[in-house]
């Protein structure tokens, strides 16, 4: 990282709240331009000590096990982007009138003169597919770019490295977006909306509002989804450059300034000559991988956020046939007689198990785990028809299997009050028993999973291990 340019932080006295993944850089990048650093961090633990340790040789204060204090001089804050804003520091800031900024923001600030444009993605599920997808799109452009945020490369790296990009295909959660007063992205999207971390925003507004940010000041388009209208609404209240688009993706036939799909090609009418009457096709449904649809909304959504960076429309059919979905998201296991058996461990909150059981049926579903605060009401009953059976597992299956019982009595359930190792090999089992040649089991939890696992990985590998040993 360059260390060298004149800073604006010279002698500022900066505060980083919370050690991590984004607050070690963090501090380590404003202590080399200059900033009088202090670390505060909640937690006091063997690893907080270890980085605490790496930050103090450098000249930098750290303060553990307190990370409610303001440090006496503080002129502006730069948080971990997990830090809740209702936080007494923030109170405190905002009393003393000191600015807050997450990673993005600092990321955002710190980006040179001649920095490649963003893209932006954001929403409550799709946000890595799409980011992901729309680099492979960018790359097969020929362009020099990478998926930044939450994903691979951090946003500080990407904008402080050596590596020079031409424009950067950026994940923001809700969190980050909250902190991040200043961005401006070239052009962005909200895949979707669904009530999801209400209670770290505190309510369904103000979390609409916060993914709402990703559309100020953009440049070029607005990407919303034609099938959920609060996305629109986000466009709508948006303050954004003068000749800006709202472009929408649908997965019916589109209308003009919109993407779509036409007889089983993705099609363009936003981003072509005279839009009233022409449309461009990009790529065939089957080009995208795998094609459920939820996933071909998110190669629409990265379709066009390229094409408003104007990317031709054989890079997003070669882009999409490039790109390979993260493990476990609607991962294809095996068939086992007759039988496939897929793994979608990511879908932790019940949005995105909707998702993936829209697109198979019949179904015997793999569900339960840690509700989050969820009601299931609404995902089974949507589902109910597509289902031949359950088989439940975790800490909360008992809310599944109430809605169950009041929305789906006929389909068949079954109830594991296991958690050991074992569990997943006779859910499993108990799924196999329950299908019928033509079925897909589908591992789609609704739910988070650390209350039998150590994340959605294990609990995704957990599976795909038990179906091979039926299989074998
Ligand atoms: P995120 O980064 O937003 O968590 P991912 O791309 O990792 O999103 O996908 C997470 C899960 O969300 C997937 O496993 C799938 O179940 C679901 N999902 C993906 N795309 C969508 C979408 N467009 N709408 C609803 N659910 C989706």
């Amino acid at each position: 990282m360059t260390s060298s340019v004149p800073s604006e932080f010279q002698g500022k006295h900066v505060t980083v709240a919370g050690l991590g993944v984004s607050g070690v850089p963090a501090a380590k990048v404003l202590h080399a331009r200059g900033a009088v650093v202090t670390v505060v961090n909640d937690g006091d633990d063997a690893r907080a000590r270890e980085q605490a340790a790496e930050l103090e040789a450098l000249g930098i204060t750290v303060r553990l096990g307190d990370g409610a204090t303001l440090p006496e001089g503080t002129e502006l804050i730069v948080t971990a982007p997990g830090w809740q804003p209702g936080k007494p520091l923030f109170r405190a800031a905002e009393q003393a009138g000191v600015p807050v900024w997450g990673d993005v923001e600092l990321a955002w600030r710190l980006r040179g003169p001649d920095a490649a444009p963003w893209l932006a993605v954001t929403g409550t599920n799709g946000k890595t597919t799409t980011v992901q997808m729309l680099a492979s799109i960018l790359t097969a452009a020929g362009l020099r770019t990478a998926a930044v945020g939450n994903i691979g490369v951090s946003l500080l790296d990407a904008v402080l490295g050596e590596e020079r990009y031409d424009v950067l295909a950026v994940e923001l959660s809700s969190y980050q977006l909250h902190w991040a007063p200043s961005l401006r992205a070239h052009s962005a999207v909200v895949l979707n909306l669904a009530p999801d971390h209400l209670d770290w925003h505190g309510s369904m507004e103000a979390y609409a509002r916060d993914k709402g940010r990703v559309y100020e000041g953009n440049k070029v388009a607005c990407v919303y989804n034609a099938a959920d209208r609060a996305t629109e609404d986000l466009v709508r209240e948006a303050d954004v450059e003068e000749g800006c688009r709202a472009v929408g993706f649908t997965l019916g036939t589109p209308g003009p300034s919109q993407l779509g799909v036409v007889e089983g090609i993705l099609v363009d009418r936003a981003f072509v000559e005279n839009r009233q009457k022409n449309a461009q096709e990009l790529a065939e449904v089957s080009d995208v991988n795998p094609p459920a649809p939820h996933n071909i909304a998110n190669a629409l959504a990265a379709a066009a956020l390229a094409r408003a960076f104007g990317v031709p429309a054989t890079a997003v059919r070669d882009g999409l046939r490039a790109f390979r979905p993260d493990a476990h998201r609607i991962a294809h296991v095996a068939d086992i007689d007759g039988v496939a058996y897929v793994d979608d461990s990511k879908a932790t909150n019940t949005h995105a198990a909707e998702a993936s059981l829209a697109a198979y049926e019949p179904i015997v579903w793999i569900a339960g785990g840690l509700a989050k605060g969820a009601a299931f009401d609404e995902l089974v009953a949507r589902s109910a028809k597509r289902l031949r059976g359950a088989v439940l597992i975790g800490a909360d299956r008992a809310l599944i299997r109430e809605a169950l019982a009041r929305h789906a009595p006929e389909v068949p359930v079954v109830d594991l009050d296991r958690t050991d190792t074992g569990a997943m090999l006779q859910a499993v089992t108990e799924a196999k028993r329950l299908a019928q040649p033509g079925d897909t089991v589908l591992l789609a939890p609704a739910c988070a999973s650390m209350d039998m696992f150590t994340n959605y990985n294990q609990r995704g590998d957990a599976f795909a291990a038990a179906v091979r040993e039926l299989g074998a």
